[in-house]
């Protein structure tokens, strides 16, 4: 899921402040390429910027870091096992909205698409390098570019599940502005797609898919399949989450407890989603510096200070 939530921690000034607090700390001119230092003098000099250099350290670790790779290919791995025997199994099913008898539908895995099986790493390090944060313009034309790349595994398996008869339904957040270049996009990576447009399911596509919530989807899928497997990077993939807080999130997660690694595979994403707003409890109409407050508040919490 694409979710609307600028990154603005202003670390970059925290970093210039300690520079200048003490002496004897190396300049970042000295350890940053001329461009990235330049960056951070501007973001540091730019009030109530939103510095998105905030998604540094999570953006890099998904780039490059052969850990993401692995993890990547473990949980698409472990979603083919679970396949098979969901595929044996005719009461199995992955959908919560999924209403009885469902036994004899054909079978169907629903996926989100952004950091699930497309990868935006470019729009990512774009807005750092930017100094820019996430908005629906900048957004729809990375859409357009049709140049994401695949995360680790998605091609493998949904190949495969395509072998196995299985229908492969890409369920997103991106506008249906942007489906026929979602569409070109999954198809230049080899992603399986069939002549049927409710393959790619996006959001506005139809009156009653207005919603971010992607359940009254899910539930349409559910009609006309047994969903036998779902994934995603966000909690909202896999259940309405309805803006829950930490707390919220917590008892959703429990609830279901049996079910990740099984029905809903997981795929990991530091640099956003639902995890972050929660962080500040989906108050929207607070401002970066607020937003970050409460998320120093969190990490108080941890160090017990
Ligand atoms: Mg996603």
């Amino acid at each position: 899921m694409r979710v609307r939530f600028p990154w603005p921690l202003p670390a970059l000034a925290l970093l210039a402040a300690c520079s200048a607090t003490k002496p004897a700390a190396v300049p970042a001119s000295a350890i940053l390429p001329a461009e990235l230092a330049s960056t951070l003098a501007a973001t540091a000099e730019t009030p109530g910027g939103t510095p998105s250099f905030e998604n540094l350290h999570a953006a890099l670790w998904t780039a490059d870091a052969v850990e993401f790779r692995a993890v990547a290919n473990q949980a698409y791995r472990l979603a083919r096992l679970a396949l098979d025997r969901a595929l044996e199994d005719t009461s199995w099913t992955a959908a919560l909205e999924q209403e009885a008898p469902f036994g004899a539908k054909p079978p169907a895995v629903v996926l989100d698409v952004d950091e699930t099986v497309l990868d935006n790493m470019a729009y990512q390090a774009r807005l750092i390098l930017d100094r820019g944060t996430y908005d629906p313009a900048t957004w729809a034309a990375w859409v357009e570019e049709a140049a994401a790349g695949a995360i680790p595994g998605a091609l493998e398996f949904t190949r495969y599940a395509a072998s196995r008869g299985v229908r492969v339904v890409y369920l997103t957040n991106r506008d249906a502005a942007g489906e026929a270049a979602t569409r070109r996009n999954l198809e230049a990576l080899g992603f399986p797609l069939t002549d049927d447009p409710d393959d790619v399911m996006t959001q506005n596509e139809r009156p009653e898919w207005r919603a971010s919530d992607k359940g009254p989807r899910r539930a349409w899928v559910a009609g006309r399949y047994r969903v036998v497997q779902l994934v995603g990077d966000n909690l909202g993939d896999f259940l309405s989450d309805r803006r829950a807080d930490f707390a919220g999130r917590e008892s959703l997660y429990a609830a279901h407890d049996d079910w990740w690694g099984e029905r809903w595979i997981v795929l990991p994403n530091p640099q956003y989603g639902s995890w972050e707003s929660a962080a500040f409890s989906n108050d929207f109409s607070l401002t970066p510096a607020q937003r970050t407050g409460r998320k120093l508040e969190r990490i108080r919490l941890r160090a017990g200070r």
